[in-house]
């Protein structure tokens, strides 16, 4: 196999699937804890459910440790999980190392936020997509394939003629080039559901656009299932088909972008999106909506209740003590937010 085929299954079919997602890191206990039983744990990610469709993206917003690379790389099998399930396909892939777990491996890719870290400086770009091609076995047979397949996979990153690249190596390209390389890469397995932390984040802000069309040409061409993780809730607005908004290890929001984005339901997303730099907003308005903004919980000892209870300027005395359930918004379907505020047994007691 030569080529990289337009792909022709179904849009929205389910590929990619998180039940119940937890992942806890087991902190390491000091000298004089050594003889106590506490068993501390950052709780990086708790009972997240998501699910990746063909042609689709899917944003995850949050600010800085919230949980979103986390989920990212558990997603690729980068981290054992504490709990929950992981499907592709409504399959689960139990046995680390076994056929279908390589098949995982070569249907979900992960595209990671610094294309120069993920790139090694020693080794040009052909041999970068070449090692990819061969260990996802689409090199084909004969050198002639591997030319075409190498062709194929920088034509489709739009780095072209593909022979200016071929031979470079990856301090010799710009971000953007380089990151079109780890794409490309990635593409080389022929996956289906593509895993993009913050593929934009440390590029220059004149080229990430063009990163993105791109992503977005990839889900539409090749049926891709995106997972696009971001701080940049405005990017999510652009990118994204659905939007979902984690604070502290859990998601408080979801919904398709346009919703979320315009009509936020969660004090957190509305904290987010006031948050965003905006130079229409005056400064006043600014003020107002930084004062509440306080700082992330600790992970270790999350606060009971609602973990965003702290900070939220419409906390009611329930949120302190029982965790928000996800509960529906409104007329948009498909649209939920874990606070109690739309609980309507509460509004209407
Ligand atoms: Fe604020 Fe309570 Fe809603 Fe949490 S559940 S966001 S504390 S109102």
């Amino acid at each position: 196999m030569t080529s990289i085929p337009d792909a022709k299954a179904p849009a929205g079919e389910v590929v990619l699937e998180a039940i119940g997602l937890t992942k806890h890191f087991p902190v390491r206990r000091k000298l004089r804890d050594l003889f106590s039983n506490r068993k501390d744990a950052v709780h990086a990610v708790d009972d997240v459910s998501l699910t990746l469709r063909r042609g689709k993206v899917v944003a995850l917003v949050g600010e800085s440790g919230s949980g979103k690379s986390t989920i990212a790389r558990l997603l690729a099998q980068l981290y054992p999980r504490t709990g929950g399930d992981i499907q592709l396909h409504g399959t689960t892939t139990k046995v680390k190392g076994g056929s279908a777990f390589r098949r995982y491996c070569s249907q979900v890719q992960m595209i990671f936020q610094d294309p120069f870290a993920s790139l090694n400086p020693t080794h040009t770009i052909r041999y970068h997509l070449t090692r990819s091609l061969k260990i996802h076995d689409n090199a084909g047979k004969s050198a002639a394939d591997l030319d075409q397949a190498l062709n194929d996979l920088l034509e489709r990153v739009q780095l072209t003629p593909p022979e200016r690249y071929l031979d470079k190596f990856p301090h010799e390209l710009s971000g953007g080039q380089r990151q079109r390389v780890a794409i490309a890469r990635a593409l080389g397995a022929q996956p289906e559901a593509l895993l993009a932390d913050e593929p934009v984040s440390m590029l220059d802000v004149s080229i990430r656009l063009g990163v993105l069309n791109l992503l977005r040409d990839l889900r539409d061409r090749l049926n891709l299932a995106i997972l696009y993780i971001t701080h940049d809730i405005a990017s999510a607005r652009y990118f994204a088909d659905e939007t979902m908004v984690m604070y502290a290890g859990r998601i408080v929001e979801g919904g398709d972008s346009e919703t979320v984005t315009q009509s936020p339901a969660h004090p957190y997303t509305r904290l987010l999106i006031d948050s965003a730099p905006d130079p229409d907003r005056l400064s006043g308005d600014a003020a107002a909506a930084h004062q509440t903004d306080g700082e992330p919980p600790s992970l270790i000892h999350p606060p009971s209740g609602c973990r965003f209870h702290p900070r939220c300027p419409v906390a009611m005395d329930r949120c302190k003590t029982d965790l928000p359930v996800p509960l529906e918004i409104g007329d948009a379907p498909g649209h939920w937010a874990a606070c109690w505020l739309y609980d309507r047994d509460e509004v209407t007691t």
